[in-house]
Order: C-alpha cells, then structure tokens, then sequence
C-alpha cells in the first residue's frame, strides 16, 4: 500500500530542527541564524531569496536552507505576550507608530493595538490620524528604512514577545521553537 501524504502533513513541510543553526564556514562563521533574526534581519531575507534562486524543484534542499525556510516562518507566528493599550483585554497584534521614514518614527510599547475596529480606531484618533499600524512579525523589520528605526523596532519586538534583551543562542533558538 502507498501512503501519499498531502498538504501540511508532507515531507517538504515537517523540518522541525532540534538546535540553533550555526555557520560551519564562510564569512559568516560562526555566526547563528537565530541570533541573525534580531541582529540582521536583512542578510536572512536576502539569504533566503538567494538559495531559491539557485534551487532546482525536486532537488533535495540542504540544511541551511530548510532552516532558514523554518525560521523565517516562525518569526511571522508568534504570540505577542502584551495586551492591546486600548481593551486591555486581548493580546496586541499591531503598534501604532508616528512619525516618518525621512526622520525617523517614535515606536513605543505604549501604544499596541488588538485587531478589533474600535481599539484600532481609539489608537487612531490618539494620534490624530498620522500614526502607521505595523504588525509585530520579524518581517516588518524591513518595512524600516532607517538603521535606527530598524533597531527600535527589534527592541519593540523583544519587549512585546517577552524575549530578554540580552540574547543566547539558547533562548533564541528556545523562542522559534516554542
Ligand atoms: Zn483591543
């Protein structure tokens, strides 16, 4: 009998790591990828679209690029562990921020929003209609043009995700993972 597995449940799909990835060689030895998600965010999303560049469909994907596929999934899924400013009463999905690429934005933990209209519309008025909602994921790191606001967002992120400031491989492997 063939057992033909689809969707979710496929091979392509159940890489599950049980440790930090951690370059053996090149420029960036030494260096972990789960540490890089914080450190620079860049060079992982560069990174990724390279390797698919270059990979064959059918080919079997090497480590560092089914970790890295992983990876970059898991910092789009986390669990937000601070409530929304407005109801208080549901885990924050966005931070409303204020201010601008040329100089720069004000990003604060005060000021989370749950999905909901009305808490989203109370942050809104708060800020006079000239805030930008951004969804607390690694991704929107790169919405960021500006090294600092970059910066600011990371610490937003670790403030938000509960994940303490100084990081190890440990607890940052130990964050995806969860
Ligand atoms: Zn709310």
């Amino acid at each position: 009998m063939v057992i033909i597995l689809i969707g979710t449940n496929s091979p392509n799909n159940t890489y599950w790591p049980t440790r930090p990835y951690v370059f053996q060689g090149g420029k960036h030895q030494g260096e972990c990828l789960e540490i890089l998600m914080f450190n620079n965010y860049a060079f992982l999303n560069w990174l990724l679209n390279k390797i698919e560049s270059e990979y064959r469909f059918g080919r079997e994907k090497n480590e560092l690029h089914k970790h890295l596929e992983w990876l970059l999934k898991q910092g789009e899924n986390r669990c937000v562990q601070l409530f929304c400013s407005s109801c208080n009463s549901q885990p924050a999905v966005f931070a409303s921020i204020y201010g601008s690429g040329r100089y720069g934005y004000s990003i604060s933990s005060n000021y989370l929003s749950c999905s909901d209209q009305n808490c989203l519309e109370d942050l809104r008025i708060n800020a006079d209609n000239c805030n930008v909602f951004i969804k607390l994921c690694f991704s929107n790191i790169l919405w960021f043009s500006r090294k600092n606001d970059q910066k600011q967002f990371v610490d937003l992120l670790k403030e938000t995700f509960n994940i303490p400031k100084r990081i190890t491989r440990k607890s940052a492997f130990d964050f995806f993972i969860s």
